[in-house]
C-alpha cells in the first residue's frame, strides 16, 4: 500500500494525467490527420456531381472580377481611342510608312449590275484557300461554284515558288472537275489578303506576310507576276487580270446588291476593311483623277496600334505578341481576330492555374500547346447555358483531357472567353465608328462584315452594335452591319471584269 502522504504522489498524479491528455491529444490530431488524409487522397475520385455543386466561392468571384477589369474598356477610353484611330487614319493617307497604310486599292467605280461573263477568282490569305468559279448572269445575278483547298504549314513556311505552284495546281484540278479545258482562256481575279502595295489593279508588291505566313521569296515581289509565271508552268491560259484585298471585294460585292454600302470589313482568321474614300481626301495619291471620283482604300487596320499607344494592352496580349513570328506588327489585328482571341484566353487560362486560381493549379500539359485553344470554342462556351455548364466540361475534357473541373472552375473559363470576346468586338466597333466618322456617314450607311469571328461568335454583332451606341450614340441606329458571305471571291471576280471591261 504506498503511503498516501507520500510527498512523490502528487507529482506522480500529474504526471500520469498530463500523460493521458497528451496522449489524448496526439490521438485526436493523428484522426483529425487520417481524415483529412483520405478526404485529400479521394479528392481526385470525387464525383462529378460533388465537384459541380462546388459553386463559384468568393475567391472565384474575385479572380472574374480581376479579370474582367483586366480587359474591360470604359467608353471615355473608348472615345478617345475612336480620335486616335480617325486620326491615324488621316496619317495613313498622307503618307506611306503609317500605321495603317491606308492603300489605294485601283478600284475607283462600283460594278452596275449589267456586267456579264464567267470569270475565276482565287482567294488566299486565311484558313482555306478557295477557288470559285464566278458567272455574272447581268441585272446583278451571280452564279458562283467553289471548292475549298488547305493550305499546310509548310506551304506556309515553304518557298514562295512551292507556294505558289500549289495556288496553280488547285485551279487546275478545279478546272478539271468543272469539265473546262485547262487551256481554256480564262481571266482571274486574285483575292490576296495581305498586306500589298497596289501599283496597278493587276500588280503589287507584298509588304509583309502577316497571320502566320513566312513564305520566302515574296515579300517585295509582285505576287500577281508570281502568281502568273506558276500558271505559265503549267501551261495554263489563264490571265490574272486584277489584285483585290479581301476587303475590297468584299465592298465590291455587297455594293452590288446594296448601293449604300460604304465598308467592308473581315472579321476571320485575321481583321481589315477597306471603304470608299473621295479621292481628294488621300493626299498621298498621285495618279490621274478617277472619273468618279472616289477611291476604295485597303486600310490595313489590322496594324492599328503598333505604336502601342491606343491600345488597352494585357500583360496576356505582350506575352502572345512576343510569341508571334511578326512581333510588334498587327497588334490591333491580335486583340480581335479568330486567330488570337482562342490564344489570349489560353494565356489567361495558364496564368490563372499558375496562381492556384483554376483546377487547384493542376498542370495541363497540353494547354501549353501555342495555339491549341481555337477561338470556336470561346464562342462554343458562351453559349453553354445549361446550369451545370456541362458543355464546357465536356469540352475542357475532349480538349485537354481535363476530368476534375469544378463548376466554378467553368464559371472562370467562361467567364474568360466572354471578357476577351466582349474587348474584341468594342475594339472592332472603334474601327468602324472610325470609318463612319472620317466619311461622315453617320446619317446612314450599310458596313458589309464577313469572316468567321463575324458570323459564327453569337454575341459578337451585338456586343459591336452595344460599343457603337456608347461612341456614336443614337447615329448608331442608322449604320446597318451586314452579313456579306463569300464576298470577297464575287468580288474579285467582279473587279476583273470591270478591269476587263
Ligand atoms: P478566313 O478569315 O481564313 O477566310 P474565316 O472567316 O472562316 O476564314 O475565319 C476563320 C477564323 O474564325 C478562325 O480563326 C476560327 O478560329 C474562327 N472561327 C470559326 N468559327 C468560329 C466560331 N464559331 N466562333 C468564333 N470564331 C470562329
Ligand atoms: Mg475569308
Amino acid at each position: 500500500m504506498p503511503n498516501l502522504n507520500d510527498p512523490r504522489i502528487p507529482v506522480l498524479l500529474f504526471g500520469l494525467t498530463t500523460g493521458i491528455a497528451l496522449s489524448a491529444v496526439v490521438q485526436y490530431l493523428y484522426q483529425t490527420y487520417q481524415t483529412q488524409k483520405t478526404i485529400t487522397e479521394a479528392q481526385s475520385e470525387v464525383p462529378q456531381d460533388e465537384l459541380d455543386s462546388i459553386a463559384p466561392s468568393t475567391a472565384a468571384e474575385a479572380t472574374i472580377d480581376r479579370i474582367r477589369k483586366e480587359f474591360y474598356i470604359p467608353a471615355a477610353r473608348l472615345q478617345n481611342m475612336l480620335k486616335a484611330f480617325v486620326k491615324d487614319m488621316q496619317r495613313g493617307l498622307k503618307q506611306d510608312g503609317a500605321i495603317m497604310k491606308m492603300i489605294p486599292s485601283y478600284v475607283t467605280r462600283r460594278a452596275s449590275g449589267s456586267e456579264t461573263g464567267t470569270y475565276l477568282a482565287l482567294d488566299l490569305g486565311g484558313t482555306n484557300f478557295r477557288v470559285c468559279q464566278v458567272t455574272l448572269e447581268g441585272a446583278g445575278k451571280v452564279r458562283t461554284k467553289q471548292r475549298k483547298f488547305v493550305v499546310s504549314q509548310e506551304l506556309q513556311k515553304g518557298t514562295g515558288t512551292a507556294l505558289f505552284d500549289f495556288l496553280a495546281e488547285c485551279v487546275e484540278k478545279f478546272l478539271e472537275e468543272s469539265g473546262i479545258g485547262k487551256d481554256t482562256r480564262m481571266h482571274l481575279g486574285f483575292t490576296f489578303s495581305f498586306p500589298v502595295m497596289q501599283q496597278a489593279v493587276n500588280k503589287g508588291v507584298l509588304m509583309s506576310w502577316t497571320k502566320g505566313f513566312t513564305a520566302s521569296n515574296v515579300v517585295n515581289e509582285d505576287v500577281v507576276s508570281l502568281l502568273q509565271a506558276a500558271f505559265k508552268r503549267k501551261n495554263m491560259n489563264i490571265k490574272v487580270a486584277a489584285l483585290v484585298n479581301d476587303t475590297v471585294g468584299t465592298l465590291a460585292s455587297h455594293a452590288y446588291v446594296d448601293p449604300a454600302t460604304v465598308a467592308g470589313i473581315i472579321l476571320g482568321t485575321g481583321t481589315n476593311a477597306a471603304y470608299v474614300e473621295k479621292i481628294d481626301q488621300i493626299p498621298k495619291w498621285k495618279g490621274a483623277r478617277p472619273a468618279s471620283g472616289e477611291m476604295i482604300v485597303n486600310m490595313e487596320w489590322g496594324n492599328w496600334g503598333a505604336d502601342r499607344i491606343p491600345l488597352p494592352s494585357t500583360h496576356y496580349d505582350n506575352k502572345l505578341d512576343r510569341h508571334s513570328p511578326n512581333t510588334g506588327q498587327q497588334l490591333y489585328e491580335k486583340m480581335i481576330s479568330g486567330m488570337y482571341l482562342g490564344e489570349i484566353t489560353r494565356y489567361v487560362l495558364l496564368d490563372l492555374i499558375a496562381t492556384g486560381e483554376l483546377l487547384r493549379g493542376q498542370e495541363v500539359p497540353e494547354l501549353k500547346k501555342q495555339y491549341s485553344f481555337d477561338t470556336a470554342n470561346m464562342s462554343r462556351i458562351e453559349r453553354d447555358y445549361t446550369k451545370d455548364l456541362s458543355d464546357t466540361r465536356l469540352l475542357l475534357e475532349e480538349l485537354y483531357g481535363i476530368t476534375t473541373s469544378t463548376l466554378a472552375d467553368r464559371e472562370i473559363v467562361k467567364h474568360v472567353c466572354q471578357f476577351v470576346g466582349t474587348r474584341a468586338a468594342r475594339l472592332a466597333a472603334v474601327g468602324i465608328a472610325g470609318i463612319v466618322t472620317k466619311i461622315n456617314k453617320l446619317d446612314g450607311c450599310t458596313i458589309a462584315i464577313d469572316g468567321s469571328v463575324y458570323e459564327h461568335y453569337q454575341h459578337f454583332g451585338n456586343r459591336v452594335r452595344d460599343a457603337l451606341r456608347e461612341l456614336l450614340g443614337m447615329c448608331s441606329d442608322s449604320i446597318v452591319l451586314a452579313q456579306a458571305r463569300d464576298g470577297s471571291g464575287q468580288g474579285a471576280a467582279l473587279i476583273a471584269a470591270l478591269a476587263e471591261s
